[in-house]
């Protein structure tokens, strides 16, 4: 789905436009490294490095898609976002709730208390820099051992888990608790269909023995790590694809590629060629631990509802 820009005839005019409590946005095509797991730069997906929206055009269009959509929280993504950092600090500005994910190697920036940085480390430093690029683990963790004292932005580090690191997840989380870092999330990978690499596990029952790493670590730092016992027990093969073939991302995240000068709406968050059927997203199970859906019959939800099922009550059909 093509979404135009503004002063072109918007085809959706017509229709009710779908509530989102959140987007995402690639604000650049452009990174500075070229992480083996990526899934922006594989095929299928726009990520033509040479096309970006202008700032003043670009903001002008977030703006008419947050009003469109009733979008609170707006997650900023790339390529790496903190090359365009100047974009950014005008663009947090339009949003309640602000997620800016970034490789770590710029300096994160003071944008204020409604902005929350995701950090990306895949682990300890021989496997992270396997995945991410040599020095890459000594560049993020310098970037983030010079915040300064009363850094008002949340910082988060993001793990992507795969068959690589699964055994050695609770290296990074050690490498961290003592650093101005906030906290930690484990994402699993997310593989392209057909993928088979060193990284990709073969199906859900393969990947049980990662969630089972991954709970091990969760229990000995309930605190720091911050997925939630029952976001990473959906990922079990008994309700992972009831939750993927299902997905929540698809109501809470509105996904926003540009392609040709323009935003551009892929299948999801992760592009058009993701494997649903091995899809270990954070954002995936998080949001299916706090909202209603078919895995409940395998295991029974929270009460009472989370914020975010208060948000559809309250906003959506
Ligand atoms: S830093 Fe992010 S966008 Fe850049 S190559 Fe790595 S995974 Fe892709
Ligand atoms: S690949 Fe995309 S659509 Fe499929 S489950 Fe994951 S986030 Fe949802």
């Amino acid at each position: 789905m093509r979404l135009p820009l503004l002063g072109d005839h918007d085809r959706l005019s017509r229709e009710p436009p779908p509530r989102f409590p959140a987007a995402m946005i690639n604000v650049t095509n452009r990174c500075n490294l070229s992480c083996k797991h990526c899934f922006v730069y594989t095929d299928g997906n726009p990520n033509d490095p040479s096309d970006d929206i202008p700032d003043d055009a670009l903001l002008v269009e977030v703006e008419r898609i947050r009003d469109r959509h009733g979008l609170y929280a707006m997650l900023w993504m790339g390529g790496e976002p903190m090359i365009r950092w100047r974009l950014l600090e005008r663009g947090v500005k339009l949003f309640s709730r602000n997620i800016i994910t970034t490789n770590g190697t710029v300096p994160l920036r003071d944008f204020g208390r409604d902005v929350t940085y995701v950090v990306s480390l895949d682990g300890p430093e021989d496997l992270n820099d396997r995945v991410r690029g040599e020095g890459v683990f000594q560049r993020v963790r310098k970037n983030l051992l010079a915040l300064p004292p009363g850094f008002s932005p949340t910082v988060q580090i993001q793990c992507v888990v795969t068959r690589l690191n699964q055994h050695r997840l609770e290296e990074l989380v050690v490498a961290f608790t003592d650093t101005p870092v906030n906290g930690l999330a484990f994402t699993f990978h997310v593989p392209s269909v057909g993928e088979e690499s060193e990284l990709a596990w073969r199906d859900v029952v393969e990947r049980e023995s990662a969630v089972d790493a991954a709970l091990a670590v969760k229990g000995k730092y309930p605190h720091f790590v911050w997925n939630s016992r029952r976001a990473l027990e959906l990922m079990r093969p008994a309700t992972a694809r009831l939750v993927t073939g299902a997905c929540p991302a698809l109501r809470t995240v509105l996904p926003l590629y540009v392609e040709a000068g323009r935003f551009t709406s892929p299948k999801c968050c992760y592009g058009n060629n993701a494997d649903c059927d091995r899809c270990g997203a954070w954002v995936v199970f998080s949001h299916a631990a706090q909202l209603e859906g078919p895995w409940d019959a395998v295991v029974p939800p929270h009460k009472p509802p989370s914020l975010l099922a208060q948000w559809f009550a309250q906003h959506a059909p």
